[in-house]
């Protein structure tokens, strides 16, 4: 069983709307058990249309579309499944009486370029769209020599393509799989201190095309995310075949993990500290509040995460750790003067970031310290990577600092 899903619309492929519908419909199709092995975006053009819908009809056992379906000359949607498929278009009057009676409830008068939106393929099923104008499309598709495909047309304002989806499409779904329906589940297991591919260097042939279940690996500024996909006949069946998997990712992996799913190392620390009980406080210099951004976020109850300090200007620095202290010495009096000033059992510094460009010359360091009830830990780190990601790769650096010392 494979899907595909197909946008259409001028405003994605030139850029100007991201093509979200896509993305949502890929996911809803995941936890139906489907794979989605193609995305196809195009702009309204009748011909261009009539091209993606066959081959979509020929790779794919179901496809869905979404845009197009509007009452202007732009909206080619019907017309390229008709040619696609070979069924005229015919006027659906149940339709159209429901495109009549919607501006009618509007006080409006229905345009007559509207009954193009009541015209339907032959033989092809009304997908209804209760708060909107434009009814989908719901076919099936014989195919010589298979079960036939099936082909749901919805339109692409996102709450009405949401609304069908659930009301009609979902439920059509699943029982057009019957006894068919398998079942997709991912875990997701999330690192930090290694990159993409030393971590891949040490699971023993996990990320391999072909195993069950699969294991994916993404980095995204500088987390690294497992991905284990499995597919069964039950959900539990899924998360019982992924447990070895984790188990070895785990044992393989010790400390670079640090969490699973949506974790992200501040919620972690914030949750350490939480269960001893203990408070955290920050003082910050290269990254201008993020620290205390994200530590805030992770602890809404104020329980854990007492509050920080931005030092950015020297001056401020010199005042807080004294004159013409740099490096680990600087990070050093930060925070055990952080920790004293904020009463917390844990006090984490952040140091300045290195000034000037990188080009040609050596990276800059950025220092990181922990001060806590055994006394103060200091570490450097090389502000070496891409500058998109320095910011939040050193302040996960220090977060990261944090949880090792925490698990000592
Ligand atoms: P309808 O059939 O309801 O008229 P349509 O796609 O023909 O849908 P458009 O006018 O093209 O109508 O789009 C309606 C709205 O939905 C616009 O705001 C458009 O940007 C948005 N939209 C269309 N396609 C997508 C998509 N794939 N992802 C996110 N938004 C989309
Ligand atoms: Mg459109």
């Amino acid at each position: 069983m494979q899907a595909e899903v197909i946008a259409i619309g001028d405003e994605l492929t030139s850029g100007q709307r991201l093509d979200t519908n896509s993305q949502w419909i890929s996911r809803r199709l995941t936890d139906l058990g489907i794979r989605v092995l193609y995305h196809t975006t195009v702009g309204d053009d009748t011909e261009a249309g009539v091209n993606v819908f066959r081959h979509a009809l020929h790779r794919a056992d179901l496809v869905v579309s979404t845009g197009g379906l509007g009452p202007t000359a732009d909206d080619l949607t019907r017309e390229a499944i008709s040619k696609a498929v070979g069924a005229e278009l015919v006027l659906n009057q149940d339709a159209l009486d429901h495109i009549r009676e919607l501006f009618t409830r509007r006080r409006y008068k229905m345009p007559e370029r509207n009954v193009v939106q009541a015209m339907f393929p032959a033989r092809s099923r009304v997908v209804p769209n209760p708060h909107g104008t434009a009814p989908g499309i719901d076919m099936d598709i014989p195919r010589e020599d298979r079960k036939p495909a099936r082909l749901f047309a919805l339109p692409g304002v996102p709450a009405e393509l949401r609304d069908m989806w659930h009301g009609t499409v979902e439920p059509a779904i699943i029982e057009w799989l019957g006894d068919d329906r398998r079942f997709i589940r991912h875990r997701l297991i999330k690192c930090f201190g290694a990159g993409e591919s030393p971590i891949e260097k040490m699971l023993p042939d996990l990320i391999r095309r072909g195993r069950t279940p699969t294991v994916g690996i993404t980095a995204t500024k500088a987390t690294i995310t497992l991905r284990i996909t499995a597919e069964g006949a039950t959900p539990e069946a899924c998360d019982e075949g992924m447990e070895p998997t984790a188990a070895t990712i785990r044992e393989c992996l010790g400390d670079l993990v640090f969490g699973e799913g949506d974790d992200e190392l501040y919620h972690v620390v914030v949750r350490m500290l939480n269960g001893r009980q203990q408070t955290l406080a920050t003082v910050e210099c290269g990254s201008g509040g993020r620290l205390a951004e994200w530590l805030s976020e992770a602890d809404p109850a104020m329980e854990t995460y007492l509050g920080g300090t931005i030092a950015r200007h020297p001056n401020v620095r010199a005042r807080i750790a004294g004159e013409s202290i740099e490096d680990e010495t600087l990070v050093r009096a930060m925070a055990s003067g952080c920790r004293d000033e904020y009463g917390a059992d844990y006090a984490l510094a952040l140091g300045p970031f290195p000034q000037g460009d990188d080009q040609g010359s050596a990276p800059g360091k950025v220092h990181f310290a922990v001060a806590g009830p055994d006394g103060v830990g200091t570490k450097t780190s090389l502000f070496a990577a891409h500058p998109d990601i320095r910011t939040p790769l050193a302040v996960k650096q220090a977060l990261n600092f944090l949880r090792l010392k925490l698990m000592a």
